[in-house]
């Protein structure tokens, strides 16, 4: 595909796209090894790419760079022009990699494998104690309830079909819990699409209000000079 194409595994910003939606992305080049190994080998480990690619031909865009991460452009600054984004020496990309989201998935599976772990245990405890109390003392209410169904009594079997039902019924909880956590992590990748998106544009639109409040054209200077124009205005604040 042609244009430049940002080398972050997870990015699909290229340099087409991003002139296209007039998107105030920009490219940078990885850093020369004899400028920073260091950077460079941590610019290339977090693009968390599975393929080969040469970092040399290749550029990472600038939704991976917090604000710090550039140098001031004070010139530009001053007179109120496009900042020229010039990124620090030791500039590494920390934004949008991919990293928080698998951190978080992890993070959020170690959770629900321990509260899984947990219920489990708390039911086979529940029924465990409740086996053991009918063995000793039959049952009332359950015992009368099993009873219907089976005038030969037998306490265990009916425990055991309430565990399987139990079970059946954690299975399917653990369906469910499965599903919504798959539809967790579809909404959160959404959600960081749109705010990748609503980034670029409040870049677009603050650099637009920027060009239109710094452009105001004097329509006299073309008639008066400067202290011309200066003698006029006193006159006028005079009269007032
Ligand atoms: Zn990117």
């Amino acid at each position: 595909m042609p244009g430049r194409h940002c080398a972050v595994a997870v990015c699909k910003n290229n340099s087409i796209a991003v002139r296209l939606n007039n998107a105030n992305i920009t490219f940078h080049r990885f850093p020369k090894a004899k400028v920073s190994k260091t950077a460079r080998a941590e610019w290339i480990r977090r693009c968390q790419r599975a393929d080969k690619f040469n970092p040399d031909t290749s550029q990472i865009c600038s939704i991976h760079f917090c604000e710090t991460d550039y140098e001031r452009d004070l010139q530009n600054e001053l007179l109120n022009l496009p900042i020229k984004k010039r990124l620090k020496k030791d500039a590494i990309p920390t934004l949008y990699l991919g990293l928080e989201e698998k951190k978080s998935n992890s993070a959020i599976q170690r959770n629900e494998r321990a509260a899984l772990k947990q219920r489990k245990l708390e039911i086979e405890q529940i029924l465990a104690s409740n086996i053991e109390a009918c063995d000793v003392v039959p049952c009332d209410v359950e015992f009368v309830e099993c009873s219907v169904v089976n005038e030969v009594d037998d306490s265990n079997e009916c425990w055991k079909e309430k565990y399987q039902q139990l079970l059946i019924d954690y299975k399917e909880l653990e369906r469910k819990y499965e599903e919504l956590q798959k539809k967790h992590i579809e909404e959160k990748q959404d959600l960081l699409v749109l705010q990748k998106r609503l980034r670029s544009q409040n870049a677009y639109y603050k650099c637009k209000t920027l060009n239109f409040k710094t452009y105001q054209p004097n329509p006299f200077s073309k008639i008066f000079r400067q202290n011309q124009m200066d003698l006029i205005l006193k006159k006028y604040e005079g009269i007032n």
